[in-house]
């Protein structure tokens, strides 16, 4: 599959629509314009891609909604140069919007067909997180903490402790938290033991599971 004019075209529309639902940073509309979401679908659904919707990719999981995408993007307030870990890397797509905010990706993908498919197609296009491992994202990536940003990208049942240890102080965690649907979260770091709480509305994800060993 190729990137052509006819596709930067649905980008620029896709963006137009992103702006009418009320996403206004203007370097995370710049990502969408610039991302070849289609190569990251399968190429049956090549002609959808640009379509404000989630797909199934491999293992039962979903790209996420460009405007999922564009607003948990928008949440985490990244400055160029911050240490993000990405929970959830899917097809990558996302991964992709916050390395062209240029902050270091961590990532992590349960789903081993997955997390294979993606690391294939990230060194054949030439995407580089700063790591991308094949694990328990549940469990955050402590040998790499503290993080200035963490985003979960499944549904969590509740908020998991251990990614509240790894932020550091003035951090910001974006989860959706629920089990049949989420309300997507903004937790910031105060101090060691503080945190803030803020609430943006319900969401749908696939389930953010935990591997029990
Ligand atoms: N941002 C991705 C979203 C994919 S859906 C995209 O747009 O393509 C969520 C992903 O989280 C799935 O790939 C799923 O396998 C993964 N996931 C679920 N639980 C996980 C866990 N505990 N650790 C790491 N990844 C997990």
């Amino acid at each position: 599959m190729k990137d052509t004019f006819k596709h930067r075209g649905m980008r620029n529309q896709l963006a137009e629509l992103l702006v009418s639902k009320g996403i206004k940073d203007k370097k995370v509309l710049e990502a969408i314009r610039t991302i070849p979401r289609h190569l990251f679908m399968d190429s049956s659904f090549e002609d959808h891609a640009y379509q404000d919707k989630p797909f199934p990719i491999a293992a039962d999981q979903t790209i996420s909604q460009p405007y999922t995408v564009a607003f948990q993007t928008e949440l985490l307030d990244l400055k160029a140069g911050q240490k993000v870990l990405e929970i959830g890397t899917g097809s990558g797509y996302q991964t992709a919007v916050l390395l062209h905010l240029k902050v270091k990706v961590y990532t992590i993908e349960r789903q081993r067909e997955l997390f294979k498919k993606t690391n294939l197609f990230f060194k054949k296009l030439g995407y580089r997180p700063k790591k991308f491992i094949f694990g328990d994202g549940y469990k955050g990536l402590p040998e790499e903490a503290p993080f200035d940003r963490i985003l979960v990208t499944a549904g969590a049942p509740e908020v998991p402790k251990k990614l509240l240890g790894q932020l550091k102080i003035g951090g910001k965690l974006v989860i959706p938290v629920g089990e049949e649907d989420q309300e997507m979260l903004r937790i910031t770091r105060k101090s060691d033991t503080e945190f803030a709480q803020e609430e943006f509305g319900t969401f749908r994800f696939v389930p953010l599971l935990e591997n029990k060993n």
